[in-house]
């Protein structure tokens, strides 16, 4: 997405704008499939527009795309109970309690430091669900996360409404669509396939080499935007993706890269023949089941958050696994994931595995850590990554430019709209050196 934003805006500008891009397929970690046997889109990277972020809303506004709000019933399990989730105040007080103007330190020593081992038995539970938010949600290692870029993820939600999740109609592919559409109108140069390797650049002169299916080429041009992965811009020379810099990259982006991590993630989405779970109640006497249910929070060490298509009501449930849980199942056959996650759901809703089994019409995941081309999830900042993300975005010598989720500044790291929003400062950085060199002519 940050590479399309700035192509579309490069393009529109009257820019020639050439696009390698790894895979068969543009959009990286949006990666919308349709199953014709599915009512709902299946995404396997994101899903949920977080808040009202200007860079995802005005496009999909424009192109008159309807947007739903994420709906539905949260419950939980807890010691095999299942019941309505009550900790959201506790967790949200827990974290408004971070603190940014003191040194920064690991969301884990906070939690320590603030409220030290837990005495009773709710502050334990409180303590570990605030734990689970930070490893679920932002795919973090409570252990290393800073809690300075917690913080300033916290005030850029509430600027934008990000408590509230919405879909697209037809998933993220529509937004997808409208970036790749326009990109094509401004007539960008759109290479798939086209793995690049290395980037030997000098003021003004950029030289990039890729292979694809039919062997090497080179490519030449004044300036190049590098828009992959963090993890893809920090691995080293023999990984596959990886790219080779020459001259390296300056000794403060390196800094900088290792300051932010990249989260991990296992997704895998189940599609049921019919809505199983909409029978099952807390106990014979509850009056509500689940026929509602939007989010299922659970201990599991699996799997142990699961969402429906709420307010949509399909057979399809979604099983994620962060952090611990996506170390343990990165690198396993889509088989192993898919029984474990059968497996998780029987224990956590009752029906047996073997019930839930000849229930199973299909399921769909995608491994992100194993792929070469992301090697992960989603960035986030580290203990002490404040400026992290300017230093990765800085441009070295007005040649090569760097945009991508991990280089937002403005604390939406992690997401699609920082994407988008990374792609733009970029290409405007781009313009702003183009005109610079006519002044200058
Ligand atoms: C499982 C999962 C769930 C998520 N859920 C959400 C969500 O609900 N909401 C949300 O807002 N965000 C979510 N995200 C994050 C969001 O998808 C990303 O932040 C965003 O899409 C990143 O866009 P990008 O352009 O920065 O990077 P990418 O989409 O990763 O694009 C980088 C591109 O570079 C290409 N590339 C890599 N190496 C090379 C190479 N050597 N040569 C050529 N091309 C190369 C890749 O193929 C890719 O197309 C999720 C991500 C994942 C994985």
């Amino acid at each position: 997405m940050a590479g399309l934003a700035a192509a579309r805006e490069l393009g529109r500008a009257g820019l020639s704008v050439c696009i390698l891009e790894a895979r068969e397929r543009v959009g990286g970690r949006v990666f919308t499939v349709h199953d014709p046997a599915c009512a709902v889109p299946i995404e396997q990277g994101a899903e949920f527009i977080h808040g009202r972020a200007r860079e995802i809303w005005d496009p999909l506004e424009k192109a008159k795309i309807k947007v739903s709000e994420v709906e539905g019933d949260s419950w939980c399990i807890s010691e095999g109970r299942l019941s309505s989730c009550d900790f959201f105040e506790e967790v949200d007080s827990i974290l408004h309690k971070m603190d940014d103007s003191v040194p920064d330190e690991s969301f884990s020593a906070f939690l320590q430091r603030r409220f030290g081992e837990p005495r009773t038995k709710a502050q334990r539970e409180a303590q570990r669900h605030a734990t689970s938010y930070v490893s679920g949600f932002n795919a973090a290692d409570p252990a290393l996360v800073g809690v300075n870029w917690l913080v300033q993820g916290m005030r850029a939600e509430e600027r934008i409404q990000g408590d509230r999740a919405f879909r697209a109609e037809n998933g993220y592919t529509a937004l997808l669509t409208v970036f790749k559409d326009q990109v094509a109108t401004f007539g960008a140069d759109l290479r798939t396939e086209t793995i690049v390797e290395s980037v030997n650049w000098r003021e003004r002169n950029v030289k990039v080499t890729a292979h694809n299916y039919r062997g090497s080429l080179m490519l030449e041009a004044s300036k190049v935007l590098i828009t992959v992965p963090l993890p893809v811009l920090k691995a080293s020379a023999r990984q596959s993706g990886a790219i080779r810099f020459t001259p390296q990259l300056p000794a403060q982006k390196v800094e900088a890269l290792d300051k932010m991590e990249m989260g991990k993630v296992i997704r895998v989405v189940l599609r049921f023949r019919e809505r199983f779970w909409e029978s099952i109640k807390p106990s014979a006497r509850s009056r509500k089941n689940l026929s509602g249910m939007g989010f299922l929070f659970s201990q599991s060490d699996w799997f142990p958050t699961w969402w429906t298509t709420m307010p949509e009501k399909s057979p399809v449930i979604t099983a994620w696994a962060p952090f611990r849980s996506a170390e343990r199942l990165s690198g396993q056959s889509e088989q192993f994931v898919t029984e474990h996650a059968l497996q998780t759901l029987s224990d956590l809703l009752g029906p047996g595995v073997r019930e839930l089994q000849g229930l199973l019409e299909n399921s769909y995941f995608h491994d992100w850590q194993s792929d070469p081309f992301s090697l992960g999830a989603y960035s986030y900042g580290k203990v002490g990554s404040d400026g992290a993300q300017q230093a990765i975005a800085a441009p070295l010598e007005n040649t090569v430019f760097f945009a991508g989720e991990a280089t937002d500044t403005a604390g939406h790291n992690g997401t699609v709209h920082a994407a988008i929003a990374s792609g733009y400062r970029a290409a405007k950085e781009i313009l702003q050196s183009v005109e610079r060199v006519n002044v200058v002519a």
